[in-house]
């Protein structure tokens, strides 16, 4: 069924549809009134799939989905046209110019974790760059994968646009195929598969990915808001977000007010008992409880530290010092679990920050405006804040994506539109003129040139 499907999408590629922007657009618009229409049928089925709180999904869901909508929309006719370049001298006389150009069949793999909006915002893009796409959601979030399914059959043919649902074997078999290009975004360890498969017909690959991002708190920080911050960017989603703060390393002197500051913030959130909470997710399923309640084994849990097996719930949970071979700081935590290590001067961050490979994000709270410049340029990372957590996947004018392990590629705003373009270079030759310097015979030229 697979190869069909996209053979039908090449085969519908080819008639050239798809290469007319004006299409594109009247297509878009038509997924935009179905997905205001939806809205609270994504709410429901993201809280189907993991209580995810109708605030968070609103939030970090579908608003985002619409304003990407929106931006593309406004802007993809400017985006698809031509652009003029200055050309070189040495062509003179000729006029250069850039052409957007789509791929052509497209594969999206999508995560769990914020399942709509990592599935969605990439197949926009897709979409209005002139791609056929073939959107694979995450198996573990069920009901939003057959939404996404139900939506897009509605506003698209199958060999314009299509979902496909299921789990490792359909997406083995897809990434088997030969695509114009995949989109994926998940762990570090499927994408390592999905760049030897992209590699076998040298397709080209975004790989959104994951990382353990350190959140350093220095001396001069302001603690009470930091607290505040941190507990937003930390346990939003439960804490399975991808730039979600991993673990903390704080100035000794200021660890004690920030867990005194922590206590307060997790309790203005969530109140005292977070498990009565409407407001904070519980974990996707079994297997990531289980590896996560692992974490807690022999661990010094100073905030938190409950669980229920039953309903996949973790409560905020910050460990002290855990050590650095422990559990908690092998790799990506991806729940609500917070490690908070103190840290003397800037060679103890050296040692814990370059153990791991580089980060997707980081964080630095500091009022002292040249120590966080220095921080932020000394380590290599995909982007982050000074005095936040996780808001800087918002701006579209700032390119979101990974370095080294947690990505290849970035995506947002004109950006995801360029990503799914080729960029076409094209000289076109005045004939009026044409010096004769470059032909032979060279007899003689070395000397002019
Ligand atoms: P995952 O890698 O397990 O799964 C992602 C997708 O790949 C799913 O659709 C899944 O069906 C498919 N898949 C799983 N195993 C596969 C295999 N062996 N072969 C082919 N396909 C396979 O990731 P996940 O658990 O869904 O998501 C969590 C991970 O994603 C975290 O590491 C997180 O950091 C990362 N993530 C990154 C971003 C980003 O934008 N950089 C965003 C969200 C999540």
């Amino acid at each position: 069924m697979i190869p069909e499907l996209l053979r039908a999408q090449k085969n519908y590629f080819d008639t050239g549809d798809t290469k007319v922007v004006a299409f594109r657009k009247t297509a878009l618009k038509r997924l935009k009134a179905e997905l205001i229409n939806r809205e609270n049928d994504i709410i429901a089925a993201l809280d189907k799939d993991f209580k995810k709180p109708a605030f968070e999904s609103v939030l970090t869901e579908t608003q985002v989905v619409l304003s990407e909508l929106d931006l593309t929309i406004k802007n993809m006719m400017r985006w698809a046209k031509p652009k003029r370049v200055l050309p070189a001298l040495l062509n003179f006389p000729s006029t250069d110019r850039l052409y957007s150009e789509p791929y052509g069949a497209v594969l999206i793999i999508a995560p769990w974790n914020y399942p709509y909006q990592l599935a969605m915002a990439p197949l926009i893009a897709a979409v209005a760059a002139g791609n056929t796409v073939i959107l694979k959601p995450s198996e573990l979030t069920t009901h939003t994968a057959a939404l996404l399914n139900a939506i897009i059959s509605t506003v698209f043919k199958p060999e314009h646009v299509c979902v496909v649902q299921g789990g490792v074997d359909v997406s083995t078999t897809l990434l088997a195929q030969k695509w114009d290009y995949i989109f994926f975004t998940g762990s570090v360890k499927v994408g390592k598969i999905v760049a030897k498969a992209a590699a076998e017909h040298l397709t080209p690959v975004t790989l959104e990915l994951g990382g353990k991002n350190p959140c350093i708190i220095d001396a001069s920080a302001n603690i009470p808001l930091t607290a505040k911050r941190i507990v937003w960017g930390k346990f939003i989603n439960a804490g399975q977000t991808c730039i979600a703060p991993d673990y903390v390393l704080i100035q000794a002197s200021k660890k004690e007010a920030f867990y005194k500051a922590m206590q307060i913030e997790i309790e203005k959130a969530y109140t005292d008992t977070p498990k009565a909470s409407h407001d904070f997710a519980r974990i996707i399923n079994q297997n990531n409880f289980e590896r996560l309640s692992k974490m807690l084994a022999n661990e010094h849990c100073i905030i938190g530290g409950a669980t229920d097996a039953e309903t996949y719930y973790i409560a905020p949970t910050l460990i002290d010092e855990p050590k650095l071979d422990s559990e908690v700081m092998k790799d990506e935590i991806f729940g609500p679990i917070l490690p908070i290590i103190s840290y003397e001067g800037i060679s103890d961050l050296e040692n814990i920050i370059n153990r791991y490979a580089k980060p997707l994000a980081l964080y630095v709270f500091s009022t002292n405006q040249t120590a966080a410049k220095k921080l932020i340029t000394q380590f290599s990372f995909g982007g982050g804040c000074i005095n936040d957590t996780v808001i800087h996947f918002v701006n579209h004018r700032l390119p979101f994506g990974g370095v080294g392990n947690s990505g290849i590629g970035a995506y947002h705003g004109q950006l995801s539109f360029d990503t799914f373009s080729h960029k076409k270079a094209v000289v076109k030759k005045a004939n009026w003129l044409d010096l004769p310097v470059r032909y032979a015979p060279y007899t003689g030229k070395l000397k002019t040139v």
